[in-house]
C-alpha cells in the first residue's frame, strides 16, 4: 500500500522531464476563453517548435482540424457521405466548426500570416481548409528551435467525430491549430483531416489555461495546477489551469456544473490489483511481482447527475483497466487519468482517446449496446484505456498505420474483458465470448481486406473499420496461438517498452515479435497485414477403405527371406483411410489436423498448409470418428470454420441438429459491426 504522498512525489517526478525516451519536438502554453452562448473560442498559443532532425526547413505545417466541419465538401464531408457517425452528425444553421487564424507572429516580430497557405497533401480538394502552411523568414536549422505566437478564433462544431457540443455540454478536441510532425528529408507529414482518420504529432508539454462560466465542472488532459473563480467582476467566470509533460495533444470538457459531476477517485495497486492476475502475469513474462509493481493513479470521472448510478461500474472498469494493462504492458506513467461520459445529447462524444483523458460510453439505444450489451460501459472504457498505451505512449501515425492503435488497442480490449468475466470481477457480466463476438463480426465483412492501408485509401469505411480493429486483433490472436502466449506476451511488453514515446511503425512492431520469438516471423506478418490473403481450412474429404486380408507372404520380423508360417493374419478388421485437407484461402501456414478414431483415441498431425491440399492415407484397425483442422481454435482470423469438421455419419445427424448455422445467419442479416475510435 502506498501513501498519497507518493503519488505526489510522482507528479513531480512526471512533471519534471524526468519520463525516458526521444527529445520532445514541441511545446504549447495557451490561453483559451469558451464563449458557451456562442460555442465559441478565443485563444492564443505561443508555440515552441525544435527541430529535431537532421535537415533544416523554411515552413511550419498546421493541422486546422476544425476547418474538416466548414462546410459539406471539406474533404473529411465528402468521405462521410451521407452516412452518420455513428449518431451525430451536422445539422442546423449553427453546427458547422472553424478555426480563424487572426495572427501568427515570430518573437522577433516576424509576421507569418501573409504567407498562410491551404495545403491539400492527400488530394486536391480546394473546398478543404484542415491544413496549413506558413513559411518562415529563415530555415530553423537541425538543433534550431522557433517560437510562434498565433492567436486564433474557433468555433466547435455540433458534436461530430468526437468533438463539438451538444446543449450546454462541451468536449473540446482537436481544436487548436496543431503542427504536423517535420520528418527530415521527408519533409513535413501533415495530412488533411479524413473521415476514417485520426492523428500523428509529436510529444511536448502543455500548459493550458481555461477560462470558462462561473459554475462549469472542467477536465482536461494533465493535471489541474491552479484554480480562480472570479465572482465580483463584471463577467464572473471560472479560470482553471492544466498542465502536461510528455503528451502530444490535449483536449478537455466544460459544462455546467447542475449537469455534470466530478467524482474524484484512485487506482491503488495494492488494493485494486487482483491477486491472480498478478500471478498469471509473474509466470508468462517471467518477471518478478516487484518487477510488475505499479504505481497508484489518481481517477477524475465526470460524470452526468443523471447518470450517478453508474459511476461505481465505470471507475471499476477504470481500476480493472488500469490493472490489467499496467501488467502487460508496463506502468501507465501519469499520474492522473480523466475519465468523461457524455450526457446522452452527446454520445457522439463517447468513446474516445486524448493522452490522460479517455471518454466512456453508457448510452444502450445504439447499435453498439446490441452487440457488446451490458458489458458495453467497461468494454468502452478498457477499450480507450488500452489506447493510453498504443496512441497515447507510443503515438504511432494514425493516418498512416491507424490499426498500430486500435488494432493493438482492441487485442488489449478483448484479453482484458475476458479476464474480468473469467475471474468474475464484474458480476454483472455473466458472460464472455468476446474473441467469438469479435470473429462473427469480422465474417460479416464478406470481402477481403489488407490492414495495412492508409486510412483514407480503404474501399469502404467498413473495410477500414474490419481491418484496423477486428481483423488486426484477430490477427495479433492467431500469432500469440502459434507462438504460445508467452512470448507473444513477452513481445508485446517489449514492443511498448522499447517504443515509448517512440512513434514505432509497423516494421517496428514485426523486428519486435521476431527479435523475441527468436524465428522470423516475416511470413506471417507480411500475409496477415500486408496482403488481403485470408484464412480458410477445410476438410476435403474422408473415405474408407476396407482392407481385403493379405495374400502371400510378408515377414514381420524384417528377416530375410520371409520365413513360411508367418503370414501376418488378417483376421481383424482392416482399414485404409484417405483423409484429405486442404485451403481455399490463399494465407499459408502451419495447422494441426486431430484425427480421433471409433474407440475415442485421438491423434495430431500438423500440416505446413504450402501446397493447396494434402492428402494422407491411414491404414488402422478402426474407423475415423472426426477429423478437425485446428482443433484449438489457433487461427483465430478463419472465420469460415463450418468446413472444418468431417464426421462420420451417425455423429453427422447430431451436428445438423447443432448450431453450425448461428453465424451464417448473422453474415447473412449483414449486422454491421461498428467499432469505436
Ligand atoms: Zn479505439
Amino acid at each position: 500500500m502506498r501513501e498519497r504522498g507518493s503519488s505526489l512525489l510522482l507528479v513531480a517526478i512526471v512533471l519534471l522531464p524526468a519520463v525516458s525516451g526521444a527529445a520532445a519536438g514541441v511545446d504549447y502554453e495557451m490561453v483559451v476563453t469558451l464563449d458557451a452562448e456562442q460555442h465559441r473560442l478565443q485563444a492564443r498559443q505561443r508555440v515552441h517548435w525544435s527541430n529535431t532532425t537532421d535537415t533544416p526547413t523554411a515552413e511550419l505545417w498546421w493541422h486546422l482540424y476544425l476547418n474538416a466541419f466548414a462546410n459539406d465538401s471539406t474533404t473529411f464531408m465528402r468521405e462521410l457521405g451521407h452516412r452518420r457517425l455513428r449518431f451525430g452528425g451536422l445539422g442546423g444553421e449553427t453546427s458547422w466548426g472553424w478555426t480563424r487564424v487572426t495572427r501568427m507572429v515570430l518573437t522577433d516580430g516576424s509576421d507569418l500570416l501573409p504567407s498562410l497557405e491551404f495545403m491539400r497533401p492527400d488530394g486536391g480538394n480546394p473546398e478543404d481548409e484542415s491544413v496549413a502552411r506558413v513559411r518562415l523568414p529563415e530555415e530553423v536549422p537541425p538543433g534550431g528551435s522557433v517560437v510562434v505566437d498565433v492567436a486564433y478564433e474557433a468555433q466547435l462544431p455540433s458534436i461530430i467525430a468526437r468533438t463539438g457540443f451538444a446543449g450546454d455540454f462541451h468536449l473540446v478536441g482537436q481544436w487548436f491549430p496543431k503542427l504536423g510532425v517535420f520528418e527530415g528529408p521527408d519533409g513535413w507529414n501533415c495530412h488533411q483531416y479524413h473521415a476514417n482518420s485520426e492523428f500523428f504529432a509529436d510529444f511536448g508539454s502543455y500548459r493550458v489555461t481555461l477560462n470558462v462560466p462561473a459554475g462549469w465542472v472542467v477536465g482536461a488532459t494533465g493535471i489541474e495546477v491552479s484554480r480562480t473563480e472570479a465572482h465580483g467582476d463584471s463577467v464572473p467566470g471560472l479560470q482553471v489551469v492544466y498542465a502536461a509533460e510528455r503528451v502530444h495533444d490535449f483536449a478537455w470538457t466544460a459544462a455546467p456544473g447542475s449537469l455534470m459531476e466530478i467524482i474524484t477517485a484512485d487506482f491503488e495497486p495494492g488494493r485494486d490489483l487482483p491477486r491472480a492476475w498478478l500471478e498469471r502475469a509473474v509466470a508468462a513474462l517471467d518477471l518478478s511481482a516487484a518487477e510488475l509493481e505499479l504505481p497508484p493513479t489518481r481517477v477524475r470521472l465526470l460524470l452526468p447527475r443523471s447518470q450517478l448510478r453508474l459511476a461505481g461500474r465505470h471507475l471499476r472498469a477504470v481500476r480493472l483497466g488500469l490493472a490489467w494493462l499496467g501488467l502487460w504492458y508496463g506502468p501507465y506513467p501519469y499520474p492522473e487519468l480523466t475519465l468523461v461520459v457524455p450526457p446522452l445529447s452527446a454520445e457522439e462524444a463517447g468513446g474516445m482517446e486524448y493522452p490522460t483523458f479517455v471518454t466512456g460510453f453508457s448510452g444502450w439505444l445504439t447499435p453498439m449496446f446490441v452487440l457488446y450489451g451490458r458489458s458495453l460501459i467497461e468494454t468502452v472504457v478498457v477499450h480507450e484505456l488500452g489506447h493510453q498505451y498504443f496512441y497515447g505512449l507510443l503515438a504511432s501515425n494514425e493516418f498512416e498505420e491507424a490499426w498500430l492503435d486500435e488494432g493493438l488497442a482492441s487485442y488489449a480490449e478483448l484479453q482484458c474483458m475476458e479476464a474480468i468475466v473469467a475471474d468474475d470481477l464484474a458480476p454483472e457480466l455473466r458472460w464472455g465470448g468476446f474473441w467469438v463476438r469479435e470473429r462473427l463480426g469480422q465474417s460479416m465483412l464478406r470481402s477481403r481486406v489488407r490492414i495495412d492501408q492508409r486510412s483514407w485509401e480503404f474501399q469502404t469505411p467498413r473495410h477500414f473499420f474490419a481491418a484496423s480493429y477486428g481483423k488486426t486483433a484477430l490477427s495479433l490472436r492467431t500469432l500469440e496461438g502459434l507462438i504460445g502466449p508467452a512470448i507473444f506476451s513477452r513481445a508485446m511488453r517489449s514492443y511498448v517498452e522499447r517504443h515509448r514515446f517512440g512513434h514505432p511503425t509497423g516494421d517496428d512492431l514485426f523486428a519486435v515479435f521476431s527479435e523475441v520469438a527468436d524465428e522470423d516471423l516475416g511470413w506471417f506478418f507480411q500475409q496477415a497485414f500486408r496482403s488481403d490473403a485470408e484464412v480458410d481450412w477445410g476438410v476435403l474429404g474422408v473415405r474408407h477403405h476396407g482392407q481385403e486380408p493379405l495374400s502371400g507372404m510378408v515377414s514381420d520380423s524384417g528377416r530375410q527371406p520371409p520365413e513360411e508360417g508367418i503370414v501376418r493374419a488378417s483376421s481383424a478388421e482392416a482399414w485404409s483411410i484417405d483423409v484429405e485437407v486442404g485451403r481455399r484461402g490463399d494465407f499459408v501456414g502451419p495447422v494441426a489436423v486431430e484425427l480421433e478414431y471409433e474407440d475415442g483415441t485421438r491423434e495430431r498431425r500438423t500440416w505446413d498448409g504450402d501446397a493447396r491440399s494434402a492428402r494422407w492415407t491411414i491404414d488402422s484397425g478402426q474407423r475415423l470418428e472426426r477429423v478437425v483442422v485446428d482443433p484449438d481454435g489457433v487461427w483465430a482470423l478463419e472465420t469460415r470454420r463450418r468446413d472444418n469438421y468431417w464426421t462420420s455419419e451417425e455423429s453427422s445427424r447430431a451436428a445438423r441438429r447443432s448450431l453450425w448455422w448461428v453465424p451464417e445467419a448473422l453474415h447473412w442479416l449483414g449486422l454491421v459491426h461498428l467499432p469505436w475510435s
